[in-house]
């Protein structure tokens, strides 16, 4: 007896996913630490797989990828790992001639997408298994990676929320509770957000982590495993228009060559699928485009079920869809793409080598260069290197000086340029050449109006940089040298003074307010002791903080580890501007915050939820919708109200908010939330600001119409196009005077994602707002939208009695990736109405 269990442990026996859960996948869903377990299982029990842990997500899970290869392979995955890394110029060195293909198979990126992290276990199992020799034979040629589970805070959401009302047995009608996900629903991470549009702005841990290990492997082959809804057939390569143009012709045939590997797998067994629809390669931040644009054939493949697909569910031709077919379907297409890929390996590896020797010595792309002025300022340049190095992009200073001409971001004309030594120069000569373009680029050519998401995102716009784009090669002469401005702390002075520009300066400030300290800010330009500061500067007085324990040493010793530099006043009487004592620099009252949250509000609560917890550490207090009327709101100095559709405010709700405002509170309302508001008799906010100027737009909207006569049915969804903005940059003038536009520069690049339009407001700041002529500076919009929005707000405030109403037209941190939106909302919390 001993002895043969002293034997079953020496050789551990190679489980299946039932012998090892001890039920079928798809009777039930199975926690991601079970899923864990089992991968670790095999990596135990087989000589030729591997789990490489990759980090935490924030509840905690661990994120984790396992490669799996023949046992050749796998004596030399490293070797593999750097000869591949050779190809793509990313690390010095001849690779060996050997080609080894590597696949990479994410699972499960929306967490109620739940069949592919089951199906992940039994690809495993099939490439694991020892007496699979179809498997076996891939694997000579073939390095498969499989990360199980990308999202796995959403992914346990969605099981534990089915596991506890799921019916026994399960309950097919799409009316039970079961199918019925409740708010915020399993699809997002933590903190609500689509790790499926994060890739390239890296926003979350989750993304953060698995891009660095993605640039270490940079696989020739990524499938991102997804759902939609359940009466949809499967859908995989190769994808719909638009493509991006930096797409290699070569990605395009492998994609065809995929898509008809999966079809003949499909065909057999009658299933249904479609391709060349609704999944577009365009926006960069996808688990499809970012593997493209770096080098790998980037795929979506989407199965029917999603959130509402629970065990079973009833579809529309009346026939069961039940967990266990989803599996089947996304098995099938894993290991089809694995066995085309090993099938064509040498092909593969060779055209992988063939897109980065074009994007190292001959890129296609028009912009050969583009230069970040070093005028910029040091916060945001460190920013953006950062982002770079995340990526693998080359950036560093030119050899020498040199006049030039070049597309010019802040006027978005071609104009002549002196290049400093001190600038920026990322040229496209290098491995993330295509990657590079797509997110830079001052245009990007849409083969199709009709994409899945927004139109436009370049980063430089972002960050509102002054930025050319060159179409001559430009080389780096040197590394970046990023330059810390010299910290000058007079002992003792009468003030500290700090600059107020950007995000690094409301965090600071937000810990200044956390450590008591009392704050000042500017609300004209002033100078003293020689210097110069603008509004918003934020002054910290002797006076006032006398009773802090080490006062110096405390702010001296934050501003240093923020790197805020620190400049010192050594009297109160300034050479210009108002005296440091007079009362017109406002005293900024650490405030506390509301923030809207749960069933009515939309997945931009959870924006706003990460900006304070993960990016500037303030506290906040989420209040739910169903409970909000309930809430005493004078102990709060800010609402904030999230993008979402509302039901919470009736008349007798804006009645006491408007009471409130008057009180001295600060409303914020973002995107949507302005609906609520819009023409009440409590607010000042009204779609048009007359009875003429509505006739107006009335009967332009006529006109157009009758030119265009009726539109064919075949053409409608090209019509509704003309009235959309799916998402586009707009240059906006900005009163940088204002409070809510302290710190930024006069003029503003808006992302618009919203096509709904307010008038002026009558009583209250246009602080940014959409001129006559309107026309976005980069990405699409349709005709109508852009005659809409002419003349119309975009970020405004509303003075009220002692308090003030924010209107934010446009979400700010939409996906968190758009710098300059945050300083706006920080503007908005900290420095408006104090
Ligand atoms: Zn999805």
């Amino acid at each position: 007896m001993a002895l043969l269990t002293f034997c079953s442990s020496a050789q551990e026996k190679l489980l299946s996913p039932a012998e090892f859960l001890g039920y079928e996948p798809g009777d039930r869903f199975t926690l991601h630490q079970r899923t864990m377990d089992y991968f670790n299982h095999v990596a135990k029990v087989m000589p030729n797989a591997k789990v490489f842990p990759y980090g935490e997500t924030y509840e905690g899970r661990r994120l984790f990828y396992l490669v799996i290869t023949s046992e050749e392979n796998f004596m030399k995955l490293e070797q593999i790992r750097v000869d591949n890394l050779r190809r793509t110029g990313l690390q010095e060195g001849r690779p060996s001639p050997e080609k080894t293909a590597i696949v990479w198979l994410s699972y499960n990126v929306h967490g109620n997408e739940a069949s592919s992290m089951e199906a992940s276990m039994l690809t495993l199992y099939d490439l694991a298994r020892p007496d699979n020799q179809r498997s076996k034979a891939w694997l000579k040629n073939t390095v498969v990676i499989i990360d199980p589970c990308i999202n796995p805070d959403a992914r346990d959401r969605y099981a534990s929320f089915y596991n506890q009302y799921g019916n026994m047995p399960p309950n097919s009608r799409a009316d039970a509770f079961e199918h019925r996900e409740p708010w915020p629903g399993g699809r997002t991470n933590h903190y609500f957000f689509d790790l499926n549009r994060d890739w390239a702005w890296t926003t979350q841990i989750e993304s953060q982590q698995r891009i660095k290990v993605y640039n270490q492997w940079l696989p020739h082959v990524h499938v991102d495993f997804h759902e939609q809804g359940f009466n949809n057939p499967y859908y995989f390569a190769p994808a719909a228009e638009p493509m991006h143009e930096v797409i290699s012709p070569w990605q395009r045939e492998f994609q065809v060559m995929i898509g008809k590997n999966n079809a003949k797998h499909f065909d057999e067994k009658g299933w249904l699928y479609f391709t060349k629809e609704v999944f577009d390669l365009f926006y960069p931040s996808y688990g499809d485009t970012y593997p493209t644009y770096s080098g790998a054939i980037g795929m979506t493949y989407e199965q029917a079920g999603g959130g509402m697909g629970g065990l079973s569910i009833t579809t529309q031709t009346g026939d069961p869809l039940t967990l266990k077919d989803r599996i089947t379907h996304h098995y099938t297409s894993g290991l089809s793409t694995i066995e085309i890929s090993s099938k064509h390996a040498d092909q593969l590896v060779d055209e992988f080598e063939k897109y980065f020797r074009e994007n190292n010595n001959n890129p296609a792309a028009e912009y050969k260069t583009y230069v970040i002025k070093a005028s910029n300022h040091p916060d945001r340049l460190r920013q953006l290197t950062a982002w770079m190095d995340a990526h693998a992009i080359r950036y560093g200073h030119p050899a020498s000086s040199k006049t030039s001409r070049g597309y010019n971001y802040q006027t978005q004309s071609v104009t002549p340029l002196n290049i400093q030594t001190d600038d920026i120069i990322v040229n496209v000569y290098q491995p993330k050449s295509r990657f590079i373009t797509t997110v830079f680029e001052p245009t990007s050519d849409l083969s199709d109006s009709l994409t899945y998401d927004i139109t436009a995102w370049n980063l430089l716009y972002a960050y509102n940089l002054d930025a050319a784009a060159l179409t001559e090669r430009i080389n780096v002469g040197k590394p970046w040298q990023h330059k810390e401005p010299a910290a000058v702390v007079a002992s003792k002075p009468y003030a500290y003074i700090f600059r107020y520009q950007g995000l690094e300066d409301v965090m600071f400030l937000s810990a200044l307010m956390q450590s008591d300290v009392k704050v000042r800010a500017a609300k004209r330009t002033f100078a003293v002791d020689g210097q110069t500061f603008s509004p918003g500067s934020l002054i910290v007085t002797r006076t006032n903080n006398e009773s802090l324990y080490n006062f110096d040493e405390l702010v001296v010793s934050l501003a240093k580890e923020m790197k805020r530099p620190i400049y010192t006043a050594s009297t109160g009487f300034v050479e210009q501007g108002k005296d440091l004592g007079s009362g017109d620099l406002n005293y900024i009252k650490a405030p506390e915050i509301a923030v809207l949250f749960g069933e009515q509000t939309s997945s931009s609560s959870g924006e706003i939820w990460h900006f304070f917890e993960q990016q500037i550490h303030y506290p906040v207090t989420l209040i739910g919708t169903d409970y909000f009327a309930d809430v005493d709101l004078r102990r709060y100095d800010v609402l904030i109200v999230p993008d979402g559709s509302y039901k919470l405010f009736d008349d007798v709700m804006l009645e006491r908010l408007s009471n409130w405002v008057s009180n001295g509170g600060r409303l914020i309302l973002i995107s949507n939330a302005l609906n609520s508001f819009v023409d009440k008799k409590w607010f000042d906010l009204r779609r048009y600001a007359s009875d003429e100027e509505k006739h107006r737009a009335e009967l332009l909207e006529k006109e157009q119409q009758e030119k265009e006569g009726f539109p064919r049915y075949d053409e409608m969804e090209r019509k509704m196009v003309s009235e959309n903005i799916p998402g586009a940059i707009y240059k906006v003038p900005l009163d940088n005077s204002h409070p809510l536009a302290f710190g930024m520069r006069d003029t503003y690049y808006t992302l618009k994602t919203e096509e709904e339009r307010f008038a002026f407001l009558g009583d209250g700041w246009n602080v940014a707002y959409f001129e006559d002529q309107v026309k976005p500076v980069q990405g699409f919009a349709g005709f109508k939208a852009n005659v809409a929005i002419a003349n119309s707000l975009l970020f405004g405030v509303e003075p009220k009695g002692e308090g003030r109403v924010v209107y934010l037209v446009d979400n700010p941190l939409f996906r968190s990736f758009w710098e300059n939106g945050k300083m706006i909302f920080s503007n908005a919390v900290f420095m408006v109405g104090q």
